[in-house]
């Protein structure tokens, strides 16, 4: 791929894009998100609203129905009162009048017993009305249900609840009105083994010291009543499908009403089919905690497929100690809140619109910029990329003008040593041939002069030598391909032998070596290594036996693995400061007194280079000097077998 200004921009757009887009797509989540809850809670809040409004409603109605019930149960009782006392006043007027005719004429005794025989066949209220009538000591006179306990004293006659009747009856009587309601409990009339409750109007005959009373039990009553109330009750409908209604439940734990199970009335919990006991369990149980609301599934057809959620409101009536439950079917009460629930859905879709909207704009806007960065990007690239491509071609003219120049100096250097050697070699030839046919005439100083002549040309001959294959090392050099450094190594050593042996050098050389594999030259590495150990032999120290070693380390750099070998000797040693300075060429420290022509690490350096290694070095003066150089890795399998022949 081809890196330039248009690849970037494009890459540019496209970070930017994909940020853009990875923003959008978080920021858009979020606030769906947040517009979900938003809605989710508003509609809770709807709900929880409807939910509120709903058994208000419900209370509503308990409170109508226990009001009118109330007031259908007092209003009741007065009716009753009324009729006792209607009844009570006649049996006074007819008293009264027999006492106006009587009085006078018979004893009071006499007349007390004509009033008792004419009221005791008086019946009323179907025959369960009668008079009563007490002396004002609480001697029974007048009793028609029971006439054996007539002439016996009742004033501490109990009924089941403690309460003295007859001394209440008296109370009543002696008010200074002379009348009053009493109310007690009683045997009742078809359950004498029981008491029930009774209402009793009495009226003092003073003139006898009498009462006279009756009384109405107010079961009887309240029977009646109670018919009617859930007559009135199993008519009564509500909320807006007109499907709400009332059940009641008898303190006993009968089903007196359910309009939608007839078939339950007059049941008890037990007898009741499960769907019934459910709803009545749950109903009796929030009955048992002072009321409140109770939710259950109801079918209103029977059927269970058809079953739907009901709310119902428990309350209690207190006098007839009735359970009362108002209900109606969620969905129906729900159906107002319908509506406010497509309007918040409405809004809520808005919202998203608007969320949509918003972030659509801010993609436009932000692609916009990062189009414009990319742009501007992009012609600052263009123009920084021109820069480089006007240096690049400046440093191109420059290296080929240089190239051109090592060219020809390489040239120069390469024909003139080669083309200096030929009048060289003529010298030596001639001098030989003066030395000879000559050399007996000349006298001891021309005779001086003319070796010093053919030291010059000899010198010479190696200098250019020396230049000419300095010369050659780069253009002129074999390939380079994998080798064997020990092979390379051991064509040195041999090229050295006899200097080895003259100086008595011990060599050390790491076994490793024999491993070692390198991209090389191996005329040129041989070379190397006879450089190296040549001048280790060469500047050894007088002092002590010249120890040579030749060690070899792994080493690598971003690239690539290289050999590391070091050429260690223990003879002169070089002063740092000339470090550097020996690589030159014609470089030397110690001219004279050694042979050379200080080319040789020069040469060392140019070959270690051409190969891409390095060559250092590391020295203490009068200790011993230890030359470095890398040389890139080959595998010893690439390394061709030797010919046998000379390289
Ligand atoms: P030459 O040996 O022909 O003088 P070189 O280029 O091989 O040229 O060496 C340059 C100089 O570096 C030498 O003249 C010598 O002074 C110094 N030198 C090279 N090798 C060693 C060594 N092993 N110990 C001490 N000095 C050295």
């Amino acid at each position: 791929m081809k890196i330039n200004e248009a690849l970037i921009a494009r890459l540019h757009m496209a970070g930017t894009a994909i940020i853009v887009a990875a923003l959008v797509l978080v920021m858009g989540l979020l606030s769906i998100r947040q517009i979900r809850q938003e809605y989710d809670s508003s509609s809770q809040a709807l709900q929880l609203r409807d939910l509120q409004r709903h058994q208000e409603f419900l209370r509503e109605q308990m409170t109508v129905a226990q009001g009118f019930l109330t007031h259908m149960r007092t209003h009741t009782e007065q009716v009753l009162k009324d009729q006792i006392r209607e009844q009570v006043d006649e049996a006074y007027a007819m008293a009264a009048a027999l006492y106006a005719r009587e009085h006078g004429h018979r004893s009071d005794a006499a007349i007390r017993a004509l009033i008792v025989e004419a009221l005791r066949p008086l019946r009323f209220f179907n025959g369960k009305g009668y008079f009563f009538v007490d002396g004002l000591d609480g001697r029974c006179l007048l009793l028609p249900i029971a006439p054996e306990r007539e002439g016996s004293s009742l004033l501490l006659n109990r009924d089941d609840k403690g309460a003295l009747i007859m001394q209440g009856l008296i109370k009543a009587a002696e008010t200074p009105a002379g009348q009053g309601f009493v109310r007690y409990r009683w045997y009742a009339p078809n359950d004498p083994a029981h008491m029930a409750d009774k209402i009793s109007y009495v009226r003092a005959f003073a003139p006898l010291h009498l009462l006279i009373g009756s009384g109405q039990y107010v079961q009887d009553v309240e029977a009646a009543l109670q018919r009617q109330a859930l007559d009135w009750l199993r008519t009564y409908r509500f909320g807006t499908q007109r499907r709400g209604y009332f059940l009641v439940y008898s303190a006993d734990g009968r089903v007196l009403l359910s309009p939608s199970r007839p078939s339950h009335e007059g049941l008890r919990l037990s007898a009741l089919p499960p769907d019934g006991r459910a709803a009545m369990r749950l109903i009796e149980e929030q009955a048992d905690k002072g009321g409140g609301f109770v939710r259950y599934d109801w079918s209103a057809d029977g059927n269970p497929a058809h079953t739907a959620p009901k709310l119902v409101y428990v309350g209690h009536l207190p006098g007839w100690n009735w359970t009362l439950a108002a209900g109606e079917y969620m969905e129906d009460f729900q159906q107002t809140g319908a509506e406010q629930q497509a309007a918040l859905q409405e809004s809520i879709r808005g919202k998203i619109h608007l969320t949509v909207m918003v972030l659509a704009v801010g993609v436009a806007v932000a692609l916009l910029l990062g189009w414009w960065f990319a742009t501007l990007t992009r012609q600052l690239l263009a123009r920084y990329q021109a820069d480089i491509d006007r240096r690049t071609r400046e440093l191109g003219r420059k290296t080929a003008a240089l190239e051109q120049s090592n060219t020809d100096l390489e040239q120069f250097a390469y024909v003139a040593s080669h083309d200096l050697r030929e009048p060289l070699r003529s010298i030596s030839a001639y001098i030989t041939l003066i030395e000879r046919q000559y050399g007996q005439s000349f006298d001891a100083d021309g005779r001086l002069f003319l070796s010093f002549v053919r030291d010059g040309a000899k010198r010479m001959d190696r200098l250019v030598l020396d230049l000419l294959q300095f010369s050659r090392i780069d253009r002129l050099g074999d390939p380079i391909r994998p080798m064997s450094a020990a092979a390379a190594l051991d064509e040195a050593l041999q090229a050295l032998a006899v200097a080895i042996t003259e100086t008595g050098a011990v060599l050390e050389l790491d076994p490793a070596i024999a491993q070692a594999a390198v991209l090389g030259d191996f005329a040129q590495i041989e070379r190397l290594f006879q450089n190296l150990i040549g001048n280790a032999l060469k500047y050894r120290s007088p002092e002590r036996p010249l120890r040579i070693a030749v060690t070899l380390a792994e080493t690598r750099d971003d690239e690539r693995a290289y050999w590391e070998f070091s050429v260690h000797d223990n003879g002169q040693g070089i002063e740092p400061a000339s470090f550097e300075r020996i690589f030159g060429i014609f470089q030397r420290l110690h001219s004279r007194d050694y042979e050379g022509t200080g080319i040789g690490l020069a040469v060392c350096k140019r070959i270690v280079e051409r190969h891409g290694g390095r060559l250092w070095l590391d020295s203490t003066p009068g200790q011993g000097s230890r030359f470095y150089f890398t040389l890139p890795q080959a595998e010893m399998k690439d390394v061709p077998p030797p010919s046998g022949g000379p390289i």
